[in-house]
């Protein structure tokens, strides 16, 4: 099929097993609109693939076939179709996950009889309809909400969707993950309404909290501290700074009937706590799920020392055979120089500490096995002794 050719420098050989192509490594692009379908081939005209081409950011092409067919409605069907085939049945799951599913820029969610769809990319979000009804084919009959990121949009140059797609569906929904329910109201909130690769880590913790006093850092809507509640907790601390997550929070807990239990500071996490540990507090139960402190490469060395902050400050709360899960979602921070950053956090804390477990994002993320980006949630189970 024609469409417009982009070709590869000679020596930029990474897109044979790598989706992404950077501005760098084109050697020259036809005549192509924006988020339009390019084939691209190597320095020897050798087919590498098609993805949709953008001239505006510097990742510029994400490789979405190496075979040679069209990017259609029909291209859209069989993938999506692919991707929640893999999965199980549930009321809530991520169905389709981006390079791990082999639709870069593309992330669906479901929650109940809705799915979230965010487009990271122009010619993601030039094929949304497509995407909307390959969802339907794939998923049922589900009402398709557009929520794409604000920054995503900025960077590729389309306007973020914010809404209904093709026609209107329920204000908010009741979803389920084990034993805990969760409200998601659509169009608010981070993400897709969820943070969904956490699923099997807040399962996690459900099974550690029984009689522990527990403490959510970074709590967003009170996922962690719930299922804590839920699995027999004494009390759960929620540390939180945005005003629409604790809204999220009040309402979470008080739909599991853990309000009274639960106590929400809105504030600073690094702030809190170090006061938390002037006050002489101890929690049976320490959960850390920052936001990614290196979203750059540079910014590495300053995400280490938020990460060895945190560690540390938690590492003090500990109670005497309690249990920390601390989490990087930073793609660039490897598992090593996560686990690095725990032991120089302990060494300083003086505190004695068990690996457990080593945990990582939701089964329903794929990873790549050579596309190390695809994994980036990593956390440690940490049990003090
Ligand atoms: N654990 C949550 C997801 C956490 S996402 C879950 O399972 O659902 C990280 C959260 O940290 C976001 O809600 C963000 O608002 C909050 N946050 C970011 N910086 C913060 C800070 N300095 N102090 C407190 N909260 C912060």
């Amino acid at each position: 099929m024609a469409s417009p050719v982009l070709r590869l420098k000679r020596g930029r050989d990474r897109p044979h097993w790598h989706p992404w192509i950077f501005k760098g490594d084109v050697a020259n692009v036809g005549d192509v609109a924006p988020g339009a379908a390019v084939t691209v081939i190597d320095a020897d005209s050798r087919f590498v693939g098609r993805g949709f081409f953008n001239p505006r950011p510097t990742l510029c092409c994400r490789l979405l076939t190496r075979d040679d067919e069209a990017l259609d409605a029909d291209f859209f069907r069989r993938r999506v179709g692919a991707a929640v085939a893999r999965r199980a049945e549930a009321d809530l799951a991520r169905l389709v996950w981006s390079e791990g599913d082999g639709l870069p820029g593309l992330v669906a969610d479901r929650y109940g009889a809705v799915v979230v769809v965010q487009c990271l990319t122009l010619g993601m979000a030039n094929a949304r309809e497509a995407v909307a009804a390959a969802l339907r084919t794939a998923a049922g009959d589900v009402a398709v909400f557009g929520m794409d990121d604000p920054v995503a949009a900025r960077l590729e140059g389309f306007a973020p969707a914010r809404g209904w797609l093709d026609r209107p569906g329920p204000a908010s929904a009741v979803v389920h993950e084990g034993p805990v329910a969760f409200r998601v109201t659509f169009g608010m909130g981070h993400k897709t309404g969820l943070y969904l690769d956490q699923r099997e880590n807040r399962l996690l913790a459900g099974r550690l909290a029984a009689g522990v006093e527990a403490l959510d850092v970074f709590a967003y809507t009170a996922g962690f501290a719930c299922h804590a509640l839920r699995g027999g907790a004494a009390g759960a601390l929620c540390l939180e700074s945005s005003p629409e997550a604790i809204a999220g929070a009040r309402e979470n807990l008080a739909l599991n009937d853990a309000a009274e239990r639960a106590r929400i500071v809105d504030g600073n996490a690094f702030d809190v706590l170090r006061q938390l540990q002037r006050d002489g507090r101890r929690f049976g139960l320490i959960v850390l799920d920052p936001p990614p402190f290196a979203r750059r490469r540079e910014a590495l060395d300053a995400a280490a020392r938020g990460y060895k902050d945190i560690n540390l400050r938690a590492m003090r709360l500990l109670a005497p055979g309690g249990w920390l899960l601390t989490f990087s979602c930073s793609h660039h921070v490897s598992d090593a120089a996560f686990e690095e950053v725990c032991r120089d956090a302990a060494a300083d804390a003086g505190v004695t500490l068990r690996v457990v477990e080593r945990l990582s994002q939701s089964a329903d993320h794929p990873v790549l096995l050579t596309v190390p980006e695809t994994r980036y949630l990593k956390g440690l189970l940490l049990e003090a002794v």
